[in-house]
């Protein structure tokens, strides 16, 4: 079969992989789609290494990438139960595996895992490819109402929008300021409306905020072209924001959420990397902010993601600007590298 690895420094290659079969617990997936999620660049971009660093790599020679997985169960494991997995159901991948045992495991946040957790797409093959061999606890079910697309995009980015939005218990009642519109804060954009609530979404990217617009944002702004912090209070009664997002992982954005936010009000960083400083007494007691990291979702969580985005009838699969083959894989990193973009899909004809 077919497999995208990233060489490090921004190459990759498109190779030939040994067919996977499944060992007595596992599934293979036949992959229909697999999406690319900005955490993707940071591995794209890296020097080369950064996944063993981590500790976490298991394989020798190049890891198949992609942590988007979405497809249909193409041969079961000896062991594995029959309601756990049959072949020709559409699954997605919680693309995470740990222990099994442990209390984070058990919760469904194998990505916690004690013992450590392997990272499919990132320390063990993913979904970058024709087919994808996973433990068979690691599936959830794709609602028949859903595209692959649709669930390759809750397999990651539009799953880890929702797992923020609920962390901060957003409500119809709130403005969130989001920031960032890439593929997780374009994916907040349009759930947050679909919660009822109003949206005013920043980015630097005017192609990027347009399409924020189109998804339902009341309002958008520009941090480089204005001062975002006083544009906030201005369309909030100069109050601030009830809650604010930051997907970015930029410091900048950071502060921006934190300073743009009312009293009482909640943050949320979901953007990976990074750090920010704070004036921890005017930005954060003064104001009695809360300030909550969210970590992508849970096994359930992902449950959850799938089957609001299927009862409100939201269109995730207009997330996509671009649709790609295996063989295109440089050019749409290419592409998707620019930060300017949609989000990007590999396909599997
Ligand atoms: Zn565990
Ligand atoms: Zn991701």
């Amino acid at each position: 079969m077919r497999g995208v690895s990233f060489l490090g420094g921004r190459k990759l290659e498109v190779a030939e992989f040994p067919d996977p079969s499944p060992g007595p617990h596992d599934v293979v997936v036949e992959i229909k789609a697999s999406g690319m999620c900005g955490s993707d660049l940071k591995f794209y971009r890296a020097a080369g290494g950064e996944t063993a660093a981590l500790g976490l790599g298991r394989l020798a020679g190049p890891v198949i990438a992609g942590h988007e997985p979405c497809g249909v169960v193409a041969a079961v494991g000896s062991n594995v139960d029959e309601r756990a997995a049959q072949i020709g159901s559409r699954v997605m991948v919680h693309h995470y595996s740990g222990c099994g045992s442990c209390p984070h495991c058990r919760s469904g946040w194998s990505q916690m895992c004690v013992a450590g957790s392997t990272v499919y797409g990132v320390t063990a093959h993913g979904a970058h490819a024709d087919y994808m061999k996973v433990p068979a606890h690691t599936l959830v079910p794709l609602p028949d109402e859903l595209s692959f697309m649709t669930g390759a995009a809750v397999s990651c980015g539009t799953g880890t929008a929702y797992g923020a939005l609920r962390r901060m218990n957003l409500s119809g009642a709130d403005t969130v300021a989001i920031i960032g519109q890439g593929p997780v804060g374009l994916s907040a954009t349009q759930l947050a409306v679909a919660m009822g609530a109003r949206v005013i979404a920043l980015d630097v990217s005017a192609e990027r905020l347009a399409r924020a617009k189109a998804f339902g944002a009341d309002a958008t702004l520009d941090p480089k072209a204005d001062d975002a912090v006083a544009t906030i209070k201005a369309l909030t009664h100069g109050v601030g924001a009830d809650l604010a997002l930051d997907t970015s992982g930029a410091a900048e954005g950071r502060l921006t959420a934190v300073r743009s936010t009312r009293p009482w009000g909640t943050v949320c960083f979901v953007g990976e990397g990074g750090e920010v400083s704070l004036d921890v007494s005017r930005d954060l007691l003064r104001k009695q902010l809360t300030i909550i990291g969210s970590w992508t979702f849970s096994k359930n969580g992902q449950t959850d993601c799938a089957r609001f985005v299927a009862d409100r009838k939201i269109a995730v699969d207009h997330l996509f600007t671009h649709r790609w083959q295996l063989p295109e894989a440089k050019e749409a990193y290419r592409l998707f590298d620019q930060q300017n973009a949609g989000k990007g899909v590999f396909v599997m004809a």
